[in-house]
């Protein structure tokens, strides 16, 4: 890891920002560098590399699952994982409850919102979740919490769409802690940010930043 880079972002960020690093891919001896320099949550995107490093890593990690999440992969992390930053769909956040129920525990939730203009980013419009929300069927879930937003700003070198995609998750955060979670005080993260727009995302609000290869280094998709 670049321990330089690692202590600059951690000396730079507000301490209302919560650095999340993003260890996916790399190996669990870069996750004990970090550990050893005081970092404790840690951001993986694929349950089965999760779970292992789960189990062979100290206990007190707090492990964040921040990729696109197949519900027969829930098992994998349900009994142990911190929060789940990528609920995109109903039927997931069902699934996570259901899980998580069995292991007798509430599971944190973030809700995707697709904010990007690039078509393959996953998320909720909306529209598609103020209905979930006003559904019987979400009042009915017990196992779950929701604590809040996330979202992918678009791949550009236009700052300034940056800057107004991150807005408005912001204000999708706004609105939903305003009409369906106002009597939650859990209801407080908006997880936006990585490597490349982390410090845009921080001037839009962000509360929790994913920072991946900056701190690590350039990932390979290879060796999985
Ligand atoms: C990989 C990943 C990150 C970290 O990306 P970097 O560009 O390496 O910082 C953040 N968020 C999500 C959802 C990711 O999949």
């Amino acid at each position: 890891m670049n321990q330089e880079v690692y202590k600059k972002i951690i000396n730079q960020i507000p301490s209302h920002v919560q650095l999340i690093a993003v260890s996916k891919t790399k190996p669990e001896s870069e996750v004990m560098e970090a550990y050893q320099l005081g970092q404790r949550h840690f951001g993986e995107n694929w349950a089965q590399e999760l779970k292992t490093k789960h189990e062979h890593l100290p206990e007190d990690i707090c492990w964040h699952f921040i990729g696109h999440l197949q519900t027969n992969k829930i098992k994998y992390i349900i009994p142990y994982v911190h929060l789940i930053h990528s609920i995109d769909s109903f039927r997931l956040l069902q699934e996570v409850n259901r899980l998580a129920a069995m292991h007798q525990r509430t599971v944190g939730c973030l809700l995707q919102f697709h904010i990007a203009t690039e078509e393959t980013k996953f998320g909720f419009s909306m529209e598609e979740c103020r209905q979930m929300l006003e559904s019987q069927e979400f009042q009915n879930l017990q196992n779950i919490e929701i604590r809040g937003v996330m979202g992918m700003a678009s791949l550009t070198d236009d700052i300034q769409q940056v800057h107004q995609e991150f807005r408005t998750l912001h204000q999708y955060f706004d609105e939903l802690k305003q009409n369906y979670f106002s009597e939650n005080k859990n209801f407080k993260e908006i997880s936006m940010g990585m490597s490349h727009d982390y410090p845009i995302a921080i001037e839009e609000g962000s509360t929790m930043i994913r920072v991946g290869s900056a701190i690590f280094g350039a990932r390979n998709y290879g060796k999985r």
